[in-house]
């Protein structure tokens, strides 16, 4: 039982995310993507999945990426442009 510290309602399925060691508390996943997920660099969407880091920016895939100017940068999923060519999430 726990008060979402994005709506702030009090629910008793709330649940705690900890990131880089600092707890927070959520009554849904809803909640918890609007704090915690990363926008997009490029297309400013919500990156709910793995996403791709270069240069210390975030972006939902490896296509807005490089449309961002970021090089070498390929997806783990299946819609990458060079399938087979998976870079791992930090390079750059
Ligand atoms: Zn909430
Ligand atoms: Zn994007």
């Amino acid at each position: 039982m726990a008060v979402c510290e994005v709506c702030g309602n009090d629910y008793y399925m709330s649940f705690d995310v900890v990131a880089a060691g600092v707890k927070h508390t959520f009554d849904s996943f809803e909640c918890a993507i609007h704090r915690m997920a990363p926008t997009c660099e490029h297309c400013r969407c919500r990156i709910v999945g793995h996403g791709v880091e270069a240069d210390g920016k975030f972006y939902c895939c490896a296509h807005c990426a490089n449309a961002a100017g970021a090089n070498g940068i390929a997806d783990h999923v299946d819609h990458a442009p060079h399938p087979g060519h998976a870079t791992p999430v930090g390079v750059g």
